[in-house]
């Protein structure tokens, strides 16, 4: 019989602690939620992680996730930072997308299907240009922090309906060969 040993919070804690020390961060809070991912943020200046419970259960989840997670704040990946790079550009240009679609449809009602499509569509695009690179950089920087994303397993267990739909980061397979070639 095996027995899963699992790692405490206060040694997760101190695993973040060493982390966000050896990144030259300040404090980084720590706030426990369910499920086996985990975030990062940066609001007023103070770096904040929030880490499944159930990463505690598989200590090579944990130290890649605490480690790709300290990456997105030592490379500043703020929310500030993401729309100073576009996220209103990307609205003004899904608007007007739309816009010209409906102005079309006008014409050939038909057409009123496609702006459904051409807004995923170009929500895909933003993602892939704007939010995956910031992935794979988190990604490298915790290979670089000796975590690297093969130390985690499975993939993440997000639905892939929710994946397909609004895909924040690139698929599992990717990321491992992204590291691996790193
Ligand atoms: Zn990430």
């Amino acid at each position: 019989m095996s027995t899963t040993v699992e790692v405490s919070r206060a040694d997760a804690e101190a695993y973040v602690g060493e982390l966000a020390a050896a990144a030259g961060l300040p404090a980084v809070a720590v706030t426990w939620v369910d499920g086996d991912d985990g975030a990062a943020y940066t609001r007023d200046g103070r770096h904040e992680i929030v880490l499944g419970r159930g990463t505690l259960r598989h200590p090579g989840r944990l130290r890649f996730t605490v480690a790709h997670e300290i990456g997105h704040l030592a490379l500043g990946h703020t929310a500030t930072a993401l729309a100073r790079r576009g996220a209103v550009a990307y609205a003004a240009e899904a608007l007007a997308l739309t816009a010209g679609l409906l102005l079309v449809a006008v014409a050939l009602p038909v057409l009123a299907l496609a702006v459904p499509l051409a807004l995923l569509g170009h929500l895909h695009a933003m993602l892939r240009t704007r939010l995956w690179p910031r992935e794979l950089a988190a990604d490298r920087y915790a290979a670089d922090a000796g975590a690297p994303i093969t130390l985690a397993g499975q993939p993440y267990d997000g639905s892939r309906f929710v994946h397909a739909l609004f895909p924040s980061h690139p698929g599992w397979d990717a990321r491992r060969r992204a590291t691996a070639h790193a």
